[in-house]
């Protein structure tokens, strides 16, 4: 396979001249900034926060760096794993005549952002055991397809992709795959992220959305070659992640083993809730899962969803989307939660 990523990237992004932000150009140690029109007499809050942050905030992604054995200059941090995929979308997919391909059922998000940015989306379903369909996506790709997304443990089946599978598509696709890992530390199955200096064309997103409980910071993770990062860095807005986050995620980072017992007990959680669904009449199927929900089929899904709802427990419907029919997906709650659904479930009375 030749990989050439002067290929693949828009002639406007790689003819773009970046905005330089006052403190892209002066980053040094100095007594009196005067250099970027801020509030230079603070602000209404105690900790004032009236400079502007690190553009690339290499302080989150050096102590990053050595947890996850990737170099700082391979990763770019995004609001969100959301911005980081609009990103790659737009630096690589020209509008009208581009396209991605994703293997639904799948997260939502990538098929919305190509749609903003009007550039193409070609489905290739998922097998019905929710593996890719590996046949029917290589005869699918063309000049211009630019990228294949792959999620795995996908959301919303919860299965990871079968790693085999997803080389297979390393080793035969010039674009890029961009395998989102939101789901990766609940999983059986490793990262790909040993793997990045194996492959030109691999973008690995994760976020600390889940695992890390931190959804509501906003902050996405994506692991490249510095030849991808460096140009995600080009178009991404300069001060794109604020220094309120950047602080508390440096906190988070030293309790890693906070972190790992919360994964632990999440699936631990996870096998107690999957047990008890098993054990419900209505309950047809659970799928196995690798993240931290379960998938299940279940009779009269949507009515028990509405019935759920109007106990104050809310479930994701997922009845409408294709190979998920009547099935709800379940977030893994605390066990007092986990309980309090499944005495709900078990007190349903079907029609
Ligand atoms: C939850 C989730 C994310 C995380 O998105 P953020 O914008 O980082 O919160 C990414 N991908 C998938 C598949 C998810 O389910």
């Amino acid at each position: 396979m030749s990989f050439d990523i002067n290929r693949l990237v828009r002639e406007n992004i790689k003819k773009l001249k970046p905005y330089s932000s006052a403190r892209s150009e002066f980053s040094g140690q100095a007594s009196i900034f005067l250099d970027a029109n801020e509030n230079s007499f603070g602000s209404p809050l105690t900790k004032w926060y009236n400079r502007y942050p690190d553009p690339l905030q290499w302080e989150v992604k050096k102590k990053l760096s050595k947890i996850k054995n990737v170099p700082a200059e391979q990763m770019l941090l995004g609001n969100g794993s959301d911005e980081c995929i609009d990103l790659l979308i737009r630096a690589f997919c020209n509008p009208k005549e581009d396209h991605i391909i994703i293997c639904p059922p799948t997260y939502g998000m990538y098929e919305v952002y190509a749609n903003i940015n009007d550039v193409g989306v070609k489905e290739i379903p998922l097998l019905p055991d929710y593996q890719l369909n590996l046949d029917v996506l290589e005869h699918a790709i063309e000049p211009s397809t630019k990228m294949i997304f792959i999620c795995s443990p996908n959301n919303p089946t919860g299965n990871s992709i079968e790693h085999e599978d997803i080389e297979i598509v390393l080793n035969n696709f010039e674009g890029l795959v961009v395998l989102d890992e939101a789901y990766i530390n609940y999983s059986r199955h490793r990262s790909f992220i040993s793997e990045l200096k194996d492959y030109p064309n691999l973008v690995i997103m994760q976020t600390f959305s889940k695992a890390w409980g931190l959804a509501a910071l906003r902050l996405g993770m994506t692991y490249a070659s510095q030849e991808i990062i460096d140009i995600l860095n080009k178009i991404k807005p300069p001060y794109n992640i604020n220094q309120a986050t950047q602080e508390l995620v440096l906190k988070a980072l030293d309790n890693l083993e906070d972190v790992n017992m919360m994964i632990k007990e999440t699936v631990k959680e996870r096998e107690v809730l999957v047990k008890g669904l098993v054990e419900i009449p209505m309950v047809q199927k659970v799928y196995p899962s690798d993240a931290n929900f379960v998938l299940a089929k279940i009779n009269e899904a949507t009515a028990v969803y509405n019935y759920l709802k109007e106990k104050g427990i809310i479930v994701r419907n997922r009845s409408n989307v294709l190979l998920c029919e009547d099935s709800l997906r379940i977030t893994v709650g605390t066990p007092d939660q986990n309980q309090q659904l499944l005495t709900a479930l078990k007190a349903y009375k079907e029609d």
